[in-house]
């Protein structure tokens, strides 16, 4: 088989290791730039430029495509599915999950369980009043609907620190979702890797001393932890309603059960491969080769 890696680093350890798969299970592999790819839309014959050239055709693209550059990446995933190429990410599902607003009313009509969440347009100081007790608080967690890495996800303790943050993102014109605080997580937070309808690897990341954010990128660490059936089955169920086939489901652990926050569709593997051990990598390529092998044997006869 001939697999793409859509990365805009080849160097990072999730792109590095996902090629060492493609040529370890005997494919064919590369690392495209989507910011380097041009689209030639033409009647009946969707192509792929890169620096210049046709690209010729792949069985498989893994679409690794950047926060920052979602719009573009997401269209060059759009050309190759065009062009009938097998995605590990659908670019309306990459789109749906970059939004946390849009992934979190997916999810709500999907009945997975997720922290009590208001959005409102810009309200006037009464109803910021209102937003944080609708939700249970203070506290509340303040968020910006497109923050990674827990950069945009403030928590406010009381309601005159809700207020100033909600109205300093407003200044801003940033929209900002506000959601309960789940206590009982204590900056800890589960991390579960789906891959098709599996969960094939789970982290459990607890943040710095103080800090009720658990993201590595915040200098959290990660453990592995087995799931319960209840954590796998929310996780499996949230990668699907989003319609992502390799997705890092982020979970609270809570009185009610599991709490879904986001679902990532670009997850990193290097804090899962290595609290785990898990070959993360050769599990997406496994399942690039089983969903071909499927769609071969759907056209047989045909
Ligand atoms: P990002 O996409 O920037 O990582 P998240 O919504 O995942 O933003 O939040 C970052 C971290 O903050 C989470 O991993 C979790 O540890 C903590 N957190 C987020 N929302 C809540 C919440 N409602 N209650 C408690 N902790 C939260």
């Amino acid at each position: 088989m001939r697999i793409a890696i859509l990365s805009a680093k080849p160097d990072l350890y999730s792109t590095q290791r996902l090629l060492g798969a493609i040529h370890a299970r005997g494919h064919e592999g590369c690392v495209i730039n989507h910011l380097n790819c041009q689209m030639m839309i033409e009647g009946g014959r969707p192509s792929v430029l890169y620096e210049g050239e046709e690209l010729s055709s792949f069985d498989a693209i893994v679409p690794r495509i950047g926060a920052s550059v979602t719009d573009y990446g997401c269209a060059v995933v759009r050309q190759f599915e065009m062009m009938n190429v097998f995605t590990t990410g659908k670019s309306q599902a990459i789109m749906r999950s970059r939004n946390k607003l849009r992934s979190l009313q997916v999810l709500s009509k999907a009945g997975v369980g997720l922290p009590k969440t208001m959005f409102a347009n810009h309200p006037k100081n009464g109803d910021v009043t209102q937003l944080i007790k609708l939700v249970g608080g203070p506290p509340v967690v303040i968020k910006l609907l497109e923050g990674t890495q827990g950069i945009g996800v403030v928590l406010a303790e009381s309601i005159k620190t809700a207020k100033s943050t909600i109205e300093a993102f407003y200044g801003l014109k940033k929209n900002v979702l506000v959601q309960e605080f789940i206590a009982e997580a204590k900056g800890s937070d589960i991390r579960a890797f789906v891959v098709g309808s599996r969960v094939v690897g789970a982290i459990k990341r607890q943040g710095l001393d103080g800090e009720f954010r658990s993201n590595l990128h915040r200098g959290g660490n990660a453990v592995s932890i087995q799931l319960t059936a209840d954590e796998e089955q929310t996780a499996i169920s949230a990668a699907r309603a989003l319609g992502l086939k390799v997705a890092g489901v982020d979970m609270l652990p809570s009185e009610r059960g599991p709490l879904v926050l986001e679902v990532n569709s670009s997850p990193g593997l290097e804090g899962i491969e290595t609290a785990t051990g898990v070959d993360i990598a050769a599990e997406i390529i496994a399942y690039i080769e089983e969903k071909i092998k499927a769609d071969e044997g759907d056209t047989v006869g045909v």
